[in-house]
């Protein structure tokens, strides 16, 4: 019987035979169901498309495509591998290694992608070469390539511990090489280039169609993307934890959706192709372009404080410099929620010294808005000045002194109390205990330089303000990253 093994090749195979005959359950179909099945298979893989594709996935002995193979052998071959399950008789002792029912063939790597070839006796026990797997599971693993893409040369699929979204993916994919079972020419399909990139994009298109409720995104997700061709056979997994799915499918709220929106556009890096130079940018496509949000959603957690530097602050310094040209301001952009919930609910750091950074941050906003202090803004966003013999952090700390020195000269001028923008418990607990998360004092400026640019943003402080950022050079910031 039919099912799902929690092994992504199987469950991908299984997926698309489901979507095949539009059933949820692979319990229902019948042999002579698989049987139809296995001769669409059939039909599938000789067309000029598969029949490329299938050689780095099954190598060039397959009997799908093996040119040397006699068509008498090519049967038997094709008989055993795609309709087992008619043969009652067959009698072996073995337990399929995939399902654990009984096991009717030795598979091999033209069976089974990443698998050693005949004759090899590495990693067996016994001299017992090759894979026991029952008729079920081997005419899932060879549906599965019709769940899955090509890019950049490899095979390309998803595998969810929501066996929901395993379908969706395998479903899509399916659509897709429908299409490309129709072209005469293999150069004419569409092969993917970004695997990470065109994961996200169609996470996101599979998420529009499950709108209801109770779909919501659950556990992690790993896309796969292999070879099995020649010497070379390899294999690459990107893995999506939980934490990082769920933030994923939070950001595509109402309220976070601009924000996201707007991290998306930036995230494109469309290079225009030769004639295409004078025209206006290229529309982005996630089959040929590559956008360095999605690929760097795979680095979260561990990557928290790097995602947040490339992805909201340069995004939130482009708004800024737009804002001082006089472009409108766009008050819907959630930056700072947004870094609330990287670095609380994806990197984990305590929410009380998320909740003193943005009150730091609060007071510096008071602070430049009473003042205009544009050179306290300008040397707290540059960091540091390199021709001075001081380190980077001596600098900042300087400058934090500083400030507060000068607001003490100021308020005893006027004969007022002073309102110090920095107490010693924000300094240390804003800039000096970043150490579980791996970072440091930096992480805690990068906060709160967003949280204070945010909010100057949205009150147009930074047209009326042009000086505060006329020596920075956001372009060299940007290579920083
Ligand atoms: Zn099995």
């Amino acid at each position: 019987m039919l099912q799902f093994t929690d092994h992504p090749m199987v469950d991908v195979g299984v997926a698309v035979i489901l979507d095949h005959f539009e059933t949820e359950h692979p319990a229902v179909l019948t042999d002579s169901q698989l049987k139809a099945f296995a001769e669409y298979l059939e039909r599938a893989y000789q067309t000029p498309y598969f029949a490329s594709y299938l050689s780095v996935l099954f190598t060039q002995n397959s009997a799908y495509i093996n040119p040397t193979m006699k068509e008498e052998n090519r049967r038997q071959e094709l008989d055993k591998v795609l309709y087992g399950y008619l043969d009652k008789q067959a009698e072996n002792p073995y337990s399929c290694v995939f399902c654990g029912k009984p096991a009717r063939f030795r598979a091999f790597r033209q069976h089974i992608p990443l698998i050693t070839g005949v004759g090899i006796i590495n990693f067996f026990p016994s001299r017992r070469v090759g894979v026991e797997i029952c008729p079920y599971c081997l005419l899932a693993i060879q549906a599965f390539p019709l769940g899955s893409l090509k890019v950049a040369g490899r095979t390309f699929f998803v595998h969810a511990d929501d066996v929901e979204l395993i379908r969706k993916f395998a479903r899509k994919f399916k659509q897709r090489n429908e299409q490309n079972l129709l072209l005469q020419d293999v150069k004419g399909g569409i092969d993917g280039k970004y695997a990470k990139t065109l994961f996200l994009d169609q996470l996101l298109e599979v998420q529009k169609d499950r709108r209801r409720p109770a779909s919501h995104l659950a556990g992690s997700i790993t896309v796969y993307h292999l070879t099995n061709y020649g010497t070379n056979a390899d294999i690459e997994m990107y893995h999506l934890p939980s934490q990082v799915v769920t933030l994923i499918e939070e950001l595509q709220t109402a309220s976070y959706l601009p924000t996201w929106n707007q991290m998306v556009r930036d995230g494109w890096r469309v290079i225009p192709s030769g004639k295409k130079k004078q025209m206006d940018e290229e529309e982005p496509n996630a089959f040929f372009h590559k956008n360095e949000l999605y690929e760097d959603l795979f680095g979260l957690p561990e990557n928290f404080r790097d995602f947040i530097r490339k992805h909201i602050l340069v995004g939130m310094e482009k708004r800024v410099n737009q804002s001082r040209k006089g472009e409108p301001i766009t008050d819907e952009l959630r930056y700072w929620e947004v870094t609330e919930r990287i670095v609380g609910g994806v990197a984990q750091v305590n929410l009380d010294r998320v909740e003193q950074t943005r009150k730091l941050a609060d007071k510096i906003v008071d602070y430049l808005k009473a003042s205009n202090d544009h050179r306290f803004y300008r040397q707290f966003f540059n960091g540091s000045d390199r021709n001075s013999h001081r380190s980077e952090y001596e600098q900042f700390r300087n400058l934090i002194i500083k400030t507060n020195d000068k607001v003490i000269r100021e308020a005893k001028k006027s004969g007022k109390a002073p309102e110090l923008p920095f107490t010693f418990d924000d300094f240390i607990q804003v800039f000096e205990q970043w150490d579980e998360t791996g970072s440091d004092w930096r992480l805690g400026r990068d906060l709160v330089l967003l949280r204070v640019m945010e909010r100057l943003y949205k009150e147009n402080w930074f047209y009326q303000n042009p000086e505060a950022i006329h020596n920075v050079d956001s372009e060299q910031r940007e290579e920083l990253v």
